[in-house]
């Protein structure tokens, strides 16, 4: 966006319109009305003459030199597909992220199946990794790619066969396409008595979801979480949907990821959970996690068990953290502590200056958080 209207800048400022329409006429431009959309540099003009400072929220990351500069092609590795299950209440996420999680092969290795933070690698027979996500519900889902951060690469969509499409249904659809990340359809507890999957595939059509039997390209599979049926199915269309979208990313570089849930933990003070999503991320690495920072002083993985490294699509909880990040927070290593602390503060200030405007979504990216 390169305006803003009268309106939504005298918000922003929490100053009145009608002055900004003085002001404006008194700078020569006068007919000026709530709905007058501005350029830029008018803009900044006003917000000078009103005294407030501004801050360039696309630009923060430039200005302390954060910015992530693309992988050459040449450096690139497949990495794991990231999926995240989304679906209506009772329609079998919870169930089916379980029977998942039996599929993974070094299981048991150490602490056996319990899942010790929100998302969990399975290693497949064949050699293969996917990472489920396990607490995006629809809310952090959308809180999460408010933030910026897209963790995930493909979402299954749960779908109870008895109950059929629900407003939750209709709403992990949304969301999804929203992403733009393709979805897989899981027709869920197949085992029940009288079980029909053609209705829904057939109820979907109205939601704009044609799965390849209904001459569209939406995957699905029918499964039964209970009866642990159909999970093979799905797992081959997850790898087949990986294949397509050719996931890769360098492990050879500083680690860089998003937050997917961070907490206070009495004994070990604030943890956070992060997946990785490019370089690899050591024990020791010094790093800047939205308005918080720290180092890296352990590394749990998904089974409790402590690791020295993770590398991309691993999601691994991390301890050595100044405060609590929030769930979608950019996650990055830096060079040094004092590097850190600069990012780490310089952020806290955004965050504060965002808090007190509220900046809708659409012009986010464009100029102003003001002070
Ligand atoms: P969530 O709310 O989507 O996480 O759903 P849950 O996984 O908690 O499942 C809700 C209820 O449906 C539980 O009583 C499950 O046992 C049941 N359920 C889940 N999957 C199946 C299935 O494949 N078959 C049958 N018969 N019941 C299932
Ligand atoms: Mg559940």
């Amino acid at each position: 966006p390169e305006s803003i209207t009268v309106q939504e800048l005298a918000n922003r400022m929490a100053e009145r319109a009608s002055d900004i329409v003085r002001l404006l006429s008194k700078l020569d431009m006068p007919g000026s009305s709530y709905e007058t959309e501005l350029d830029q540099d008018t803009a900044e003009l006003v917000i000078s003459e009103f005294g407030h400072n501004i801050v360039r929220v696309s630009d923060a990351d430039v200005e302390v030199g954060m910015v992530g500069e693309a992988d050459d092609p040449a450096t690139l590795v497949k990495r794991p597909p990231v999926v995240t299950i989304m679906g209506h209440v009772d329609h079998g996420k919870t169930s089916l992220l379980d029977a998942l999680r039996g599929t993974d092969v070094v299981k048991g290795e150490a602490g056996g199946i319990t899942q010790h933070i929100g998302a969990y690698q399975v290693t497949l027979p064949g050699g293969e990794a996917v990472t489920f996500l396990d607490t995006p519900g629809h809310e952090a889902f959308t809180e999460m790619r408010g933030r910026g951060a897209k963790v995930t690469d493909i979402v299954i969509i749960v779908v109870a066969w008895d109950d059929g499409i629900m407003p939750q249904t209709i709403e992990a659809i949304n969301h999804t396409k929203a992403a733009g990340v393709p979805m897989i359809v899981a027709i869920n507890k197949m085992d029940k008595a009288g079980a029909d999957a053609g209705r829904i595939r057939q109820a979907l059509l109205q939601y704009d979801v044609q799965v390849e039997s209904m001459g569209g390209e939406v995957q699905d599979v029918e499964v039964s979480a209970v009866k642990k049926t159909g999970l093979d199915e799905l797992i081959e269309k997850i790898l087949l949907q990986a294949e397509i979208l050719e996931l890769k990313a360098n492990p050879n570089r500083a680690a860089e990821g998003s937050v997917i849930e961070a907490k206070l933990d009495k004994g070990r003070g604030p943890l956070a959970t992060v997946l990785v999503q490019r370089g690899t991320l050591k024990v020791g690495d010094v790093f800047v996690v939205g308005a918080e920072w720290g180092k890296v002083r352990a590394m749990l993985n998904d089974k409790g068990v402590q690791v020295k490294t993770a590398g991309p699509s691993l999601p691994v909880e991390i301890l050595g953290l100044s405060g609590v990040p929030r769930a979608g927070d950019p996650f990055m290593v830096v060079e040094n502590e004092a590097r850190a602390r600069e990012v780490a503060s310089y952020r806290a200030g955004l965050e504060t200056a965002k808090r007190t405007v509220s900046a809708p979504a659409d012009l986010a990216s464009m100029f102003m958080a003001l002070k």
